[in-house]
């Protein structure tokens, strides 16, 4: 009995010291993330909290029982509430505080009630097993939802439902038969719910290690893919697009266009009102750009004012219309100073072997074309009969 009582202790202080360090890990995370990851600061609190109550939960017998028995559940009851905080906040939900709160007063009030009195001990146990279980609920009901969203998600929502059953078996059990005063009085039982709770709250903090990550790791691949100034997709990712896109379309044997677009006389804006409003203005075009285009349709800066538009599933028509829809879209445009736009459109012809070059290459000569003719016109790729006209303008 005693040994095992020396192993329950020794799992309960060694998971919390983990959960404790894991917050140091989580706390520092914060600190060096470039973009604030929100419920990180939360999710750096919690463990520290559960480290203290376990902690203080030690001390029972030995110490005042307001402060081994009655703070170290309402350590347990705020560790909970800020590690639900914590979740809400990283997925973007907006949070009650001012009802978190209460049940936070009305747990501090009811833990008060029944502390240091050995007749309320199953009282204390109901409502301390039902209130974490009810936390872990709550939030199971939140991250089932986003249950496809990756492993770190997983984790938590399993890690969460794990810990509801072992509390809801403590629950339940303590109806049934009444159990013995005192924490660390060993009970098979006692012991899975002492130990399922430690270990629970030592891979929560681990699932929110790996949310920060995976949140950090998103936000760099949106860096990466996406021009920082335009906010359009970088050269390269655009081009990855194209080329994936351009072969699928291939094997399904569907249409696929592009669209070239160079703004019109761009260098005198910048010459006119400054690089500054030059470049708020290649940032509105890619907005108004992107107000006329549907999913799968992608815009890329290809460089300096040149953007590309590509069309998956589009046949020329269709791609014509897309290109008209721009240029309108940029007339109604009120922000000064206003610009206008060159386009050259190009469309797959799969039974020609065509390839995303050679469509460059058209779509390019056409937007020389549109701009030999006067600018801010769309001109479509030369066609000879069925086949387009594969050179590019010198
Ligand atoms: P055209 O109608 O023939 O296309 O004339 P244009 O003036 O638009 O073409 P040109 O190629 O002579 O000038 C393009 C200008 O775009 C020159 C360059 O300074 C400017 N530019 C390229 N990238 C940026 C940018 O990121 N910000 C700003 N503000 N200007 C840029
Ligand atoms: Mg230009
Ligand atoms: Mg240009």
């Amino acid at each position: 009995m005693i040994l095992a009582q020396t192993i329950l202790h020794t799992i309960v202080a060694i998971t919390g010291l983990m959960s404790a360090l894991l917050s140091l890990v989580l706390y520092f995370l914060k600190r060096a993330y470039p973009k604030p990851i929100n419920g990180l600061g939360d999710w750096a609190l919690f463990p520290v909290l559960a480290f203290f109550a376990s902690a203080l939960y030690g001390m029972q017998g030995k110490w005042h029982h307001l402060i081994s028995m009655a703070l170290p559940n309402l350590l347990l009851v705020l560790t909970m509430v800020i590690q639900l905080r914590g979740t809400y906040r990283y997925f973007g939900i907006p949070v009650n505080t001012k009802l978190l709160s209460s049940i936070v007063l009305v747990a501090l009030l009811l833990i008060l009630w029944s502390s240091g009195k050995n007749a309320y001990y199953l009282h204390r146990l109901l409502f301390m097993t039902g209130f974490l279980a009810l936390m872990c609920g709550v939030q199971i009901k939140v991250l089932w939802k986003r249950r496809r969203e990756g492993f770190a998600t997983n984790l938590l929502l399993i890690t969460l439902s794990f810990m509801c059953i072992a509390l809801g078996i403590r629950f339940i059990s303590a109806l049934i038969e009444e159990p013995a005063v005192g924490i660390f009085v060993y009970s098979p039982l006692q012991a899975f719910y002492l130990a399922s709770n430690s270990i629970g709250i030592l891979l929560l903090s681990i699932s929110a290690m790996l949310l920060s990550s995976e949140q950090l790791r998103a936000e760099m691949v949106k860096l990466l893919r996406h021009d920082a100034l335009t906010g359009a997709l970088t050269r390269r990712s655009v081009f990855e697009y194209a080329e994936d896109e351009f072969a699928r379309s291939a094997r399904r044997d569907a249409s696929f266009s592009m669209l070239l677009i160079d703004l019109d006389h761009f260098k005198e804006i910048n010459d006119r009102h400054g690089h500054q409003v030059g470049d708020t203005v290649l940032t509105h075009f890619v907005v108004c750009v992107e107000h006329v285009l549907r999913r799968p349709a992608v815009i890329g800066r290809y460089g300096g004012e040149e953007f590309i538009v590509i069309l998956p599933e589009t046949g020329k028509e269709q791609a014509i219309q897309v290109a008209e829809r721009i240029q309108s879209h940029l007339r109604t445009q009120t922000v000064p100073p206003q610009v206008t736009a060159s386009i050259g459109v190009s469309c797959s012809t799969q039974a020609q072997h065509d390839t995303l070059d050679a469509m460059i290459g058209r779509a390019d000569a056409a937007l020389y074309a549109a701009k030999r003719k006067g600018r801010d016109r769309i001109e479509v790729e030369e066609m000879q009969g069925d086949t387009p006209v594969q050179e590019a303008h010198a």
